[in-house]
């Protein structure tokens, strides 16, 4: 056996009524928040009102920063970190989606280094952000991006229009609450497009060269869990129980994510909402599923063949080799569930921007791209954006 080591130093406290614990939670680490969230969702949640009440029952000062847009960008960033620093906060608290979570961490590193933010997000010499960070608080209120367990911030880089992952030790939030009943307002789209991201995080990490016997189990437990409930979550946004086993799937992923990192199709989504910001990461993904696991299944007979049982499609009663082939199938037949037998043209890709989305993802998350068995080539990664061209 290989050796290998396992990471996650972030408290994850779970269940539902966890949300109204933000505030203690957080006077744990600090005095005087900024709370990071989304331009409306959260407000008409009536989530943001609770959070406000939870922090200040608790003695943190809250200044709110409500503008984070999907696919955040280096100058929302920007603008949090700037308000950080006037306001003198102590602690950066996040409460919506992967896109709150995410810009959270690159404005507790912007308001902390006077280093200009590039250096903190290009691809070739990226600096480290420091302990200078400041502290960060995670309470999600969806079940995908990962990101209250994880390190990694992916901020989108205006004028070079590029969708950069960063990630460090100093930026795992110190706590991450997930309260499904906070997810119940998640809207049906979003419930989707966020189940496939848990999906891609679960079956990249499970192929990744960096994956383990202990990321492994955490991986075909939450493909299991997203075979089962994601369909039930989408079809019935208030199923309760959906989005407990939803939410618990995301943790499942989440110890994937920070211990592989993503490989191929977050690869190649982050330059295609890099060139169409309107493109939501998850869906990004899904339009690639079926085509990796049709292409590749023969190169991980032994894991295709498991996704395929655990997709319910698996040959009942024979080795799991043996139903390798079915995991592209399987795959599908989810995906048609919930909403997202999807190609590349439905996203408004253009065929010919094709070799500009391989050169991008191997410029700049070529790390990523590396992670995938089978040295996958300029050629494969253009063949698997073509055959994910169109709806299947
Ligand atoms: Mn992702």
């Amino acid at each position: 056996m290989d050796t290998f080591n396992f990471h996650n130093p972030v408290r994850l406290v779970f269940g539902q009524g966890t949300f109204d614990q933000i505030g203690e939670r957080t006077a744990e680490f600090g005095s005087h928040a900024l709370l990071v969230t989304g331009r409306s969702a959260a407000r008409k949640s009536g989530l943001l009102d609770r959070a406000v009440a939870s922090l200040e029952a608790a003695g943190v000062d809250v200044t709110l920063f409500e503008k984070i847009m999907p696919n955040p960008t280096d100058e929302v960033v920007l603008e949090g970190a700037e308000l950080a620093r006037e306001e003198g906060v102590d602690i950066v608290v996040a409460v919506g989606g992967g896109s709150p979570m995410d810009a959270s961490k690159a404005i507790a590193v912007a308001a902390t280094h006077d280093e200009p933010l590039w250096e903190f997000l290009r691809p070739e010499d990226r600096r480290e952000a420091t302990e200078a960070t400041l502290p960060i608080i995670c309470a999600t209120t969806t079940s995908g991006t990962s990101s209250e367990l994880t390190p990694f911030a992916v901020i989108t880089a205006t004028e070079q229009k590029m969708k950069v992952g960063i990630g460090s030790d100093n930026h795992y939030p110190k706590v991450a609450i997930i309260d499904p009943a906070a997810t119940l307002t998640c809207p049906t789209g979003v419930t989707a497009n966020t189940g496939a991201d848990v999906l891609a995080h679960s079956m990249e990490g499970y192929f990744s060269t960096a994956a383990s016997p202990v990321t492994d189990l955490f991986a075909e437990k939450a493909i299991g869990l997203v075979g089962r409930w994601l369909p039930k979550a989408v079809e019935d946004c208030s199923n309760l129980q959906a989005r407990e086993w939803m939410s618990l799937a995301n943790v499942y992923a989440g110890y994937v994510l920070s211990n592989c990192g993503a490989s191929v199709m977050h690869a190649l989504e982050h330059p295609i909402s890099a060139h169409h910001p309107e493109v939501a990461h998850g869906a990004g993904l899904a339009v690639m599923f079926v085509s990796y696991a049709r292409h590749y299944w023969d190169r991980d007979p032994l894991k295709f063949g498991k996704i395929a049982h655990l997709l319910g499609r698996g040959i009942a009663g024979a080795p799991a080799e043996q139903s390798a082939q079915y995991a592209a199938d399987a795959l599908q037949t989810l995906l048609d569930r919930v909403g997202l037998n999807i190609g590349l043209e439905d996203l408004g890709v253009e065929r010919d921007e094709i070799p500009t989305l391989v050169d991008d993802a191997l410029h700049y998350m070529g790390g990523a791209v590396k992670k995938t068995p089978a040295d996958l080539t300029r050629d494969d990664l253009i063949k698997l954006m073509e055959d994910s061209f169109e709806a299947k």
